[in-house]
């Protein structure tokens, strides 16, 4: 009996894993495919100032799956990440990005937006991840100043040394950076003070505790008030209520970024958001 149940377990196991390995591999397959047919899209969520205003942008990626819809990065993100295909997947996002800041660039209802951009742990960790952002800048002929690059804490802190002079040669440049999801990692004070980062993102996990959880709350003061002393701006993420939002802006939070007031979206909804909040003056 016990027998027979330990063998079912281990076929259990087994037909598990087989479906898991086939659906790695089908993903893998049609994330391939998605490189080569140009089934990814680029996704824009608003970043909001003090004064209501669209102060710039964040580049989320889609996968148009064919049969399936638009697929969110956390279905595939990791599968990509295990292997290679996060490098092409990375490019492509830094062409389209790159792209998409020429094209507003060319409307004054758009050129100031600066357009952030995820950049992934393998990708980071290029050795010639300087020279491909740059070249892809070069060939596009996007503005370096309207480019912001998102690494998170945990990247960073992999070499620290190494990370700095990657990010001083893309600031040199004119390039910006901001730190993702802060707050999940290791915030340490020691080594935040020497990255050269201009803006810093609460991770929206602290951000939905600020109603229900005391300690949120104190966690996202304090975040707050260290991005001043440090002179970074700072955003949070994940805004959803206007609780959470007069909570920030109480704290004098710079930016917010969230469903409250906008979620990811097509350029051209981008392009109208912008049109209508310009136009309300
Ligand atoms: P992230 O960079 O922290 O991006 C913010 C995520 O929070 C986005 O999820 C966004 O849709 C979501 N979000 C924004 N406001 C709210 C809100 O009010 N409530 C809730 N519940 N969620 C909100 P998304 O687009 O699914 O992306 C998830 C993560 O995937 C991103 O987190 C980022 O780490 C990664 N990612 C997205 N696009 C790219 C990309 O082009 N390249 C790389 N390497 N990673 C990407
Ligand atoms: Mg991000
Ligand atoms: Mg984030
Ligand atoms: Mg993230």
């Amino acid at each position: 009996e016990a027998k027979d149940a330990g063998r079912n377990t281990v076929r259990m196991y087994n037909d598990a894993m087989q479906a898991m390995l086939n659906e790695r591999a089908g993903i893998e397959a049609g994330l391939r495919q998605a490189l080569t047919e140009n089934r990814f899209k680029l996704y824009y969520q608003p970043l909001i100032d003090r004064h209501r205003r669209v102060s710039s942008v964040e580049a989320l990626l889609r996968w148009d799956m064919p049969g399936h819809g638009l697929v969110a990065p956390a279905h595939f993100l990791e599968i990509a990440e295990s292997g290679s295909l996060i490098l092409q997947i990375g490019q492509w996002v830094l062409e389209h990005a790159c792209a998409q800041a020429v094209a507003w660039a060319r409307d004054p209802g758009t050129q100031d937006l600066v357009i952030g951009i995820n950049i992934s742990k393998r990708q980071f960790r290029q050795q010639d991840f300087v020279q491909s952002v740059k070249s892809t800048v070069e060939r596009t002929g996007a503005n370096p100043a309207r480019l912001r690059l998102e690494v998170t804490e945990s990247m960073v802190l992999e070499d620290v040394d190494t990370a700095i002079s990657k990010m001083e040669a893309l600031r040199k440049l004119g390039i910006s950076f901001s730190i993702d999801d802060f707050g999940k990692g290791f915030a340490s004070l020691a080594y935040l003070k020497r990255l050269p980062v201009g803006q810093l993102k609460i991770d929206q996990s602290f951000i939905h505790g600020i109603e229900s959880d005391a300690g949120d709350a104190v966690i996202v003061r304090t975040l707050i008030d260290m991005s001043r002393t440090l002179a970074l701006e700072v955003v949070a993420e994940g805004v959803e209520s206007d609780v959470q939002h007069s909570f920030l802006r109480e704290q004098r939070c710079d930016l917010f970024q969230g469903y409250l007031f906008g979620k990811p979206m097509t350029v051209e909804e981008m392009e109208r958001m912008v049109g209508t909040l310009a136009n309300a003056g």
